[in-house]
């Protein structure tokens, strides 16, 4: 029997099989959203040596490789070199957020 969605029922009304049709298999993934929809990568204020790369929303598997670089130069340098992460900080929040981004989620 297929699940009564208001989906699955809209999708059975065009091709009429689909009401025949089961869910096989399902599973739930989290997606970590920001106030800002802006991943986070800083460390955390007043918790030296407190590292946070989170908040990546649906594309952090596309942005591991940058993540990774950034966050090892800020770990061993002190700060990130090769891009300018300030607009990443966790400490955007307390100073009203940054800028929301309309165009991904
Ligand atoms: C349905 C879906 C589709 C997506 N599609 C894409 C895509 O096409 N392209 C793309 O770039 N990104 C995609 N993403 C986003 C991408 O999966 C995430 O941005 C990325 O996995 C985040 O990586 P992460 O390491 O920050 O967190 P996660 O991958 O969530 O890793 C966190 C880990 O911490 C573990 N954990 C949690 N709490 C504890 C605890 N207390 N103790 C120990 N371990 C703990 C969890 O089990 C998990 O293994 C998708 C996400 C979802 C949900």
């Amino acid at each position: 029997m297929a699940p009564h969605t208001p989906h699955f029922e809209a999708a059975a009304r065009r091709v009429p099989p689909l009401a025949e049709a089961r869910v096989m298999r399902a599973y739930a993934g989290v997606r970590d959203l920001t106030p800002d929809y802006h991943g986070i990568l800083s460390e955390a204020p007043g918790l030296a040596g407190f590292y946070v790369a989170c908040g990546f929303s649906g594309h952090g598997f596309m942005h591991a490789p940058a993540i990774g670089l950034l966050m090892a130069e800020l770990i061993l340098d002190g700060r990130a070199r090769s891009m300018d992460v300030a607009p990443m900080a966790l400490g955007r929040f307390a100073c009203g957020g940054g800028a929301v981004e309309a165009n991904i989620f």
